[in-house]
């Protein structure tokens, strides 16, 4: 039996009723990713003894009949993830030879499930990117087309999920981080409302948007992952004290009656035709499903770009100033003296895109530019809060494309960062915004490439989108895998 392919939901009956064993089912994965890693590079790391060793654990728990969601299933994790006792790089060579003391909130809830992790997957340098070209262990090549990019920066995230490698993952949302791959990967993937998840033990990239979510093949195990890992927790002070709702429990409530918004700034020049059609066509499927398409602006939409890349690498400068070879890592000194040192190890550790952001944020923040910049930034953020608000005021969710096309070429963007840049228009003002959103698989290009559409939720109303997203899933029976 295939059972790779398999949702988080199946898997869970065939566990709980004896027709598989978790050691089984870890077995399959770790095959498949002996098989397939080397083609699509998606993991950075396999953890395989302590896999095996999860899912003997699992085996007893479930013959004891104390399983819960998560137990027994393979899933792998992005490698900002702190894990105790495995190396954790956020794919830097600045940071190999890490191995954190502890794991990060979201990694011991899964374990206290005894999920099954597979090892740490593959992903942009410190998140820093849409391609997860600027990763210091390669690209991640896309499922879908090997040629293709993965999108990024949670590129391993999504290809493990689309190819079968792991049966969900975790990734993290700075800019669209999980959406943007998700999309490109024909996967479905949740960024949840600032402060609905923890992020203890989650290599910081730009605090006030980081969010953690999952990358799963459906919209229910995106919503029992998202359950599994959300919620307050003391050690992280952003995360809120909000009880959290059965999201899979509420799935099947529909759309009857829902307003959806459709935003005009989103249709912009430039936009690849199969996605305008793919966008269009789930339009119309919600008004079948009974939902009212809504007519609404988001003006300040044009500046999200430039304002999230003066705020994001203003906050990154300064989060990544703590790796100087001194605690972290790796440490690069020819005995010319600490001065030296440091300036060698952050020479030779950073990546290009890194040391590009650091300068950019160390520029924004320079006093005489400050101003000028970074609370430019902080008041454009203002408004487009405000717009979203507003927004809301109106609508339920908002549907917009994820990404202006399909997942572009190998190379294809990397002599040009602004293009780059831009390839993340639609998911960025939702991470300003400080709201949820989901994106998901909605249609093909003609080259049959995934194409995903995105939902966006006033903050804390994953529950709505996850519903909106699940009633689509129903309805339109979009083909999952890729031919591999
Ligand atoms: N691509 C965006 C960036 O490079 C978003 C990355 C992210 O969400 N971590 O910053």
């Amino acid at each position: 039996m295939e059972t790779t392919g398999l949702t988080i939901h199946e898997m869970r009956d065939l566990l709980d009723t004896g027709k598989i064993s978790a050691a089984e089912l870890t077995g399959s994965f770790l095959r498949r990713i002996h098989e397939l890693d080397t083609r699509i590079n998606a993991f950075i790391r396999v953890t395989k003894e302590q896999a095996e060793e999860a899912a003997r654990r699992a085996d007893r728990r479930i013959r004891e009949g104390n399983s819960t969601l998560l137990t027994g299933i393979p899933l792998a994790l992005k490698d900002i993830f702190v894990t105790e006792g495995i190396e954790t790089t956020c794919a830097s060579n600045i940071l190999k030879g890490f191995v954190p003391p502890y794991d990060g909130t979201v990694v011991r809830r899964l374990r206290e499930q005894d999920a099954v992790f597979l090892g740490k997957l593959n992903m942009d340098e410190f998140a820093m990117g849409s391609s997860n070209e600027n990763s210091a262990f390669g690209p991640v090549r896309n499922p879908w087309d090997e040629t293709r990019v993965s999108g990024g920066s949670s590129g391993g995230s999504a290809a493990a999920v689309a190819a079968c490698m792991a049966a969900g993952s975790l990734g993290t949302d700075t800019g669209g981080s999980i959406r943007q791959p998700a999309s490109h990967c024909g996967v479905v993937g949740l960024k949840p409302t600032y402060g609905r998840v923890s992020r203890y033990g989650v290599i910081a990239y730009a605090s006030s948007l980081d969010q953690v979510g999952p990358l799963a093949r459906d919209v229910e195990d995106c919503s029992l992952l998202l359950q599994a890992v959300a919620g307050y927790d003391p050690h992280d002070s952003t995360s809120v004290s909000l009880p959290v709702p059965d999201y899979r429990g509420s799935l099947k409530n529909g759309v009857k009656g829902m307003r959806i918004g459709c935003p005009k700034e989103y249709f912009i020049d430039g936009l690849d035709a199969d996605v305008i059609a793919s966008i269009r066509t789930a339009l119309d499927r919600y008004r079948h499903l009974g939902a009212e398409i809504v007519d609404i602006t988001l003006p300040h939409t044009d500046y999200a770009v430039a304002c999230y890349y003066v705020i994001a690498t203003a906050e990154a400068s300064s989060n990544l100033a703590r790796y100087d070879g001194i605690r972290f890592g790796q440490r690069i000194d020819d005995g010319g003296g600490l001065i030296e040192m440091y300036r060698n190890t952050r020479a030779r550790g950073f990546g290009a895109e890194v040391k590009r952001r650091i300068m950019l944020g160390t520029f924004a923040l320079s006093s005489g530019y400050y101003d000028a910049y970074y609370l430019k930034a902080q008041k454009i953020r203002t408004l487009i809060r405000e717009d979203f608000a507003a927004a809301f005021d109106q609508v339920d969710a908002v549907l917009t494309p994820v990404a202006p096309t399909p997942a572009f070429l190998l190379g294809e963007k990397m002599d040009d960062p602004l293009q780059m840049y831009l390839s993340d228009i639609f998911t960025i003002p939702v991470n300003l915004a400080g709201t949820c959103a989901i994106s998901l698989p909605c249609g093909f290009s003609a080259e049959g490439l995934p194409i995903g559409m995105q939902l966006i939720g006033k903050p804390f109303a994953e529950e709505t989108i996850l519903r909106a997203a699940w009633a689509f899933e129903q309805e339109a029976g979009i083909r999952k895998g890729p031919p591999l």
